[in-house]
């Protein structure tokens, strides 16, 4: 007889099976399938994740975490039977609440919003967007509704990226973290900008290529268990810990911006491929939210190689690459050029600065769209204000403003915040690394980054989803998550690259 908890785990695994089935279709669509595939892979697609959420949200599925709960002891916070159960729970509660005519009709409602997102984008035309987005914003709430939380709606969405934590806890980071970078922004706003023309030039994409992937298998990105691919939109996915997708585009006349994209990614890929193998096949072989997903992109991306040590390594081996372009740069000006920082209209395209900008603006957009406090109709022009005090400039038109990210058409309310909480995660992270790593300067210097991945592969990556974001912070780093390590952080980069005068204002405790 298998124990309760196995015949749990056997239940699940076919599950997990149909979801990275699901996956590798994405992943296809995205980078090799035709267009004419597009009707066919959605049908595809949705009778494979449809089979997957009815398995899922059988009452079987209940019947046996009931079971596992009852033979469990007292656990210990790490116990992976324990975790299993835990986090099984709390899906399948979220799944369950759902009605499946609500799951039905949010879906229809996605896919018609996203054509009509396009369309809108491609015509400069919010009003073929906005009835697809108020239909969005309705199902939302009452998906929350269904779902249930403590404070608002929002709690209900966010919950489904980041686990853990509440919509008065990020607006309390996000309104200390605006008070100090909005005047720091205006100060490097002020200051004389950094030419970052060294970095224009002809880059072939095979060349481009070769050297990304030289830099990220320095990281400990293995190919034997990845791959690299090309795609519209940079993204990272994974089947299994053994079997990891990194994908990136290629612009021949900017170097920086398939490099930095490729170890983004790669710093994606390398938690994916660090999750514990024991835990594949079960909810728990995921990252543990999206937050931590995107602290480790940032950290690879922004700590390690937005730095002198870094490009004392690797500008060698770069100007070898690329003799007719950067044949003479010297590293301080290419430093700088990599780490310029200005106001500008598009989120993907921002400096790791103002970025957090971008997103402070979405979350209070979206979390107004769904508590009733900003109407749909209203939302270029909230936008477009909130642009203006931000980052002190405006788009000319709704297709370089509202409607230029594609996650409200996708019904993903909720997400966005993700992206500053990796961010100010990430900072708190190595801070700590460099506690525990005195050599940590001189390894980056030396392209030794073992371990530097040691220590994330013990403190975050190889735990899945057995700890919540915050729990996992705070084993790893002594503390919650704070704004003070990145604000300490970007005030010494920024203040010295742009020779900002004593800042402002000091670090709140
Ligand atoms: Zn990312």
């Amino acid at each position: 007889m298998p124990t309760p908890v196995e015949a749990l785990r056997t239940h699940l695994a076919p599950i997990e099976d149909l979801k990275a089935a699901a996956a590798v279709l994405t992943w296809d669509q995205e980078t090799n399938m035709p267009e004419g595939g597009a009707g066919a892979r959605a049908q595809q697609l949705s009778t494979l994740q449809s089979a997957a959420h009815e398995r899922f949200v059988a009452e079987e599925t209940g019947e046996l975490l009931d079971r596992a709960a009852e033979a469990l002891d007292a656990p210990a916070p790490l116990d992976p039977d324990a975790a299993l159960v835990r986090v099984t729970r709390r899906d399948y509660e979220r799944a369950v609440r759902v009605p499946s005519s609500l799951v039905a009709e949010l879906s229809k409602a996605t896919s018609q919003a996203q054509q009509a997102w396009k369309q809108a984008r491609a015509h400069d035309d919010f009003s073929r967007f906005a009835p697809h987005l108020e239909r969005l914003v309705d199902l939302s709430v009452e998906k929350a509704e269904a779902i249930g939380y403590e404070d608002e709606p929002y709690d209900a969405l966010l919950a489904e990226y980041e686990p853990g934590r509440t919509t008065a806890e990020v607006e309390s980071l996000f309104d200390t973290l605006r008070d100090d970078l909005v005047p720091l922004v205006d100060a490097i706003d002020d200051a004389s900008q950094v030419d970052n023309a060294i970095l224009r030039g002809t880059y072939p994409q095979s060349a481009q290529q070769e050297f990304g992937r030289a830099v990220i298998e320095d990281f400990g990105y293995d190919f034997d268990r990845g791959r690299q691919d090309v795609s519209a939109h940079p993204f990272t996915t994974a089947f299994s810990p053994n079997d990891v997708r990194l994908t990136t585009r290629y612009d021949e006349k900017n170097v920086a911006s398939a490099l930095f994209s490729t170890i983004h990614e790669a710093g994606h890929g390398l938690y994916e491929q660090g999750i514990d193998p024991a835990l594949d096949r079960t909810p728990l072989g995921e990252a543990a939210s999206l937050s931590i997903h995107e602290s480790q992109a940032r950290l690879w991306e922004n700590h390690v190689s937005r730095s002198r040590p870094f490009w004392r390594q690797y500008l060698p081996q770069l100007r070898e690459t690329f003799p007719n372009a950067l044949g003479d740069a010297d590293l301080e000006p290419f430093y700088r050029a990599i780490n310029r920082v200005e106001p500008s209209l598009i989120r993907v395209e921002a400096d790791e600065v103002t970025y957090n900008l971008h997103v402070m603006l979405r979350f209070e957009l979206e979390r107004g769209l769904i508590d009733g406090s900003v109407s749909v109709n209203k939302l270029p022009e909230r936008w477009n204000a909130a642009m203006d005090e931000y980052l002190g400039v405006v788009p000319e038109t709704d297709a370089k403003g509202v409607l230029q990210d594609v996650h409200w058409s996708q019904g993903a309310f909720g997400y966005f915040p993700t992206y500053t909480l990796g961010t100010l995660t990430a900072a708190q992270l190595i801070e700590t690394i460099q506690d525990d790593l005195s050599e940590l300067t001189k390894q980056v210097a030396d392209g030794r980054f073992g371990p530097l991945l040691d220590w994330l592969r013990t403190h975050i990556h190889q735990h899945g989803r057995i700890l919540e974001a915050p729990d996992l912070l705070d084993r790893a780093t002594g503390a919650s998550l704070s704004t003070a390590p990145w604000l300490r952080y970007v005030r010494d980069k920024f203040g010295a690259l742009y020779d900002l005068s004593k800042p402002r204002e000091r670090d709140r405790p």
